[in-house]
């Protein structure tokens, strides 16, 4: 018999599981966490204080919240706080150590990398960013060096943002689908869901549905004012609903109704969560032709890809929505982005990594 692990998962130290600040690795390590327990693992997820993860042992850590990355230039240097959250998280780490433990680090930061020789159990590293710093890239490429196989990523386009994308484990990733109804029928709105940040590109959005006469719904975190204050000023008549930051069970309920999701980020997306949570209340998605959802997106069956930039071709796939039957886009996410599988996927990983520590 296999013996069970202890999975420590180390969350994202930019803010708390449920506020939205975390972006998909919020939901990632809440479907993962999960699902390695329902497989009789041990987890223990160690976060930021007021996180919320209903069912898991959580341990919540006080402390400043890490500045987010995107934020940074590709040659800044690293920075931590006295008070940061980030580094007393991995102090808390320590005390959490068994001889079955395999630590699971969702943070993109430099210090978890720098970290990984201290510890005295193997660290499965799970980026969910492409690359944006030199600094990073120096210190995953370390971590890769000293421990192969150790650092995943989700997609294959994220992997080839980093010069050692052959190196990186592609893992996907995977949705409790039970959790998103299926819905036949769609009103002539259109949806947009992320954090309202400017990498998330929402103005293309905001202009392609405008351009289609279709009414845009905005799910998500409100995590850059100046640029909702932007968006908003530069379409004053646009059609725009702000419907707020939704727990999964409204954002569903709301996204399900609507013709399609609208995916337009200006960087390249590592996953885009969101492409699958759509698909999975059978929502089409027209998305840039990059990154993440390129690689989601089954372009003319469940959605439309449009070359990055190209708003005419936004406009022109809206116009082409009923072509998609709805059934197909459950149909795929069933298929290829199970929670099980991904679990699956990850588990094997893990197991992986505590043969080569002994
Ligand atoms: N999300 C949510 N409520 C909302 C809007 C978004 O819970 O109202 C979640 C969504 O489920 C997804 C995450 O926000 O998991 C966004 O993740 P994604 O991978 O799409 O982009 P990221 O924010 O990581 O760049």
């Amino acid at each position: 018999m296999t013996q069970a692990l202890h999975v420590l998962c180390v969350s994202t130290p930019v803010g708390a599981l449920g506020s939205g600040l975390g972006g998909g690795v919020e939901l990632t390590l809440t479907n993962l966490g999960q699902e390695l327990a329902g497989r009789g693992h041990r987890v223990t997820v160690i976060a930021p204080q007021e996180s919320v993860l209903p069912g898991l042992e959580l341990v919540q850590v006080a402390g400043r919240p890490q500045p987010i990355a995107q934020n940074q230039g590709r040659s800044d240097p690293i920075s931590l706080t006295a008070d940061g959250v980030l580094p007393r998280m991995w102090t808390e780490v320590r005390q959490h150590l068994t001889p079955q433990t395999v630590i699971l680090n969702f943070a993109y930061d430099w210090l978890p990398f720098y970290l990984t020789p201290f510890l005295s159990r193997p660290v499965a590293h799970l980026v969910s960013m492409g690359s944006l710093q030199e600094n990073m890239d120096r210190a995953i490429a370390e971590v890769l060096a000293a421990y192969p196989g150790s650092v995943a990523v989700h997609s294959r386009a994220q992997a080839a943002t980093f010069s050692f994308g052959d190196q990186l484990q592609v893992i996907g990733n995977g949705f409790d689908l039970a959790g998103y109804q299926f819905r036949a029928a769609a009103e002539p709105a259109l949806a947009w869901v992320g954090r309202i940040a400017p990498e998330k590109g929402l103005e293309d959005a905001v202009a392609a549905a405008q351009a289609a006469g279709r009414p845009l719904r905005v799910m998500g975190k409100l995590q850059d004012a100046q640029y909702w204050a932007w968006v908003q000023a530069t379409f004053p008549t646009a059609s725009v609903d702000y419907l707020g930051f939704l727990p999964t069970t409204e954002l569903q309920e709301q996204l399900g109704r609507c013709a399609a999701l609208l995916q337009t980020p200006h960087w390249v997306e590592a996953f885009g969560n969101v492409a699958v949570e759509a698909l999975a209340c059978g929502v089409p998605v027209i998305a840039y032709d990059r990154g993440g959802p390129a690689e989601i997106v089954r372009h003319g069956e469940t959605g439309w890809l449009v070359p990055p930039g190209d708003g005419l071709g936004l406009v022109a796939a809206i116009h082409k929505l009923s072509q998609i039957d709805r059934h197909h886009c459950r149909q795929q996410a069933e298929a290829e982005f199970s929670r099980a599988a991904f679990g699956n996927r990850v588990e094997t990983w893990l197991r992986e990594l505590q043969a080569t520590c002994g």
